[in-house]
């Protein structure tokens, strides 16, 4: 094949496995039927690769998909907007399945109590906290371009989306209340450390200066979201 059938350029090599110009891949149907079988399945587990391998390094390696994504190591990892709308739906999937009884006031989430309405509202809540979390990273790191601290943005999120959900799932199945208190406490120091290690990772400043920094963007990020979160409630009542 010398032409590509999708934009009819010339390909540049006999076997290119793609087009240079328009990306599709240069396998044709019109071969054996295990061929294409075989093909395709090598694609498909392909992805499935990618999707694992992000999901242990997000879950593990504090700022490494970030880092990754900085240097432009890009292809090998799932795109951070896909990561965090997925975590986004699983989390809102599970709110929706382990919803507390209606007629209460408060939603049980691990050992705290959010006032009813906001949990519904996360989803939302989350997608104008991003942003804002990345405008104070930026504030407190002026050498960064906006876009990597939006990425450094997405993939904690997307990490505090899956914990979130962990928390929720941990306390449906819970049959004693010290299993949901021990769960939570650990949920929450493996947040906290997570991304004061990802932080040190990212911006690579000393300890010290991230541990003030630290404290100072999260001091800003829990007032704008009190903000947020009352803004939410009021237009609700
Ligand atoms: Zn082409």
């Amino acid at each position: 094949m010398d032409i590509c059938p999708n934009c009819t350029n010339k390909l540049t090599r006999k076997d290119a496995s793609y087009c240079c110009y328009c990306g599709q891949s240069t396998c044709n149907f019109n071969q054996s039927f295990k061929k294409v079988l075989v093909r395709s399945t090598y694609e498909i587990f392909d992805i499935d690769g990618r999707v694992a391998t992000t999901l242990k390094k997000l879950l593990f390696s504090p700022a490494f998909l970030s880092i990754e994504y900085s240097i432009g190591k890009i292809k090998s990892y799932s795109p951070p907007l896909r990561m965090y709308l997925v975590s986004s739906l699983i989390l809102f999937i599970t709110i929706e399945l382990f919803q507390s009884t209606p007629n209460q006031t408060f939603d049980q989430v691990g050992i705290f109590l959010v006032p009813k309405g906001i949990l519904e509202q996360l989803s939302r809540i989350m997608f104008v906290m991003l942003p804002i979390y990345a405008c104070i990273l930026q504030f407190f790191h002026q050498d960064k371009r906006y876009i990597y601290n939006l990425i450094f943005s997405l993939h904690i999120h997307s990490l505090s989306n899956l914990l979130l959900t962990s928390a929720l799932i941990a306390q449906s199945l819970a049959t004693h209340d010290l299993i949901i208190v021990l769960a939570s406490i650990f949920l929450i120091i493996y947040l906290l450390v997570y991304i004061i290690i990802a932080m040190k990772k990212f911006f690579g400043k000393s300890w010290m200066i991230t541990t003030v920094n630290f404290l100072g963007v999260y001091a800003i990020y829990l007032s704008s979201l009190v903000f947020v979160l009352e803004i939410v409630l009021k237009t609700k009542q």
